[in-house]
């Protein structure tokens, strides 16, 4: 009993601290956020900041993409909180996965979505990460 609760605890801690640098990244962006009268708030596994410069924040990621939402580690970055409501659950798988892959996730995604181009599909939708999360793939 208390070795499976120390190691419990300790693979909790272990999740935290493996995708950390990049929570860390979106934890500045969620103090400029809350800096310019967005807010902040706990849900479940990850913290949501919005509101605020949230939208130019999420726009300065990617102009040419129109992305509503992005998690960075254990935060989760949205335009508004009608946003963060509504793409918690995909967004919390996300946040698992940053928690199995650690701060080289973004790497993995990003040849996720490489292979999905070679294949001749959507970098977005044919991204295995993404349809983990729910994302419906391109026929
Ligand atoms: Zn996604």
């Amino acid at each position: 009993m208390f070795i499976s609760s120390t190691r419990s605890t300790a693979l909790k801690i272990l999740r935290i601290l493996w995708p950390l640098p990049i929570t860390l990244i979106g934890l500045m962006l969620a103090t400029v956020i809350r800096a310019t009268g967005g807010r902040m708030e706990k849900h479940g596994i990850a913290w949501e900041a919005f509101a605020g410069a949230a939208s130019t924040t999420l726009w300065l990621m990617n102009p040419w993409a129109n992305i509503h939402a992005i998690t960075l580690g254990h935060i989760v970055i949205a335009r508004d909180a009608a946003t963060a409501e509504q793409v918690r659950s995909h967004e919390h798988v996300h946040v698992q996965q940053y928690e199995r892959w650690g701060f080289i996730f973004p790497i993995a995604y990003v040849i996720a979505s490489a292979v999905a181009l070679c294949k001749g599909g959507d970098a977005y939708r044919d991204n295995v990460f993404e349809i983990d999360a729910g994302i419906k793939k391109t026929d």
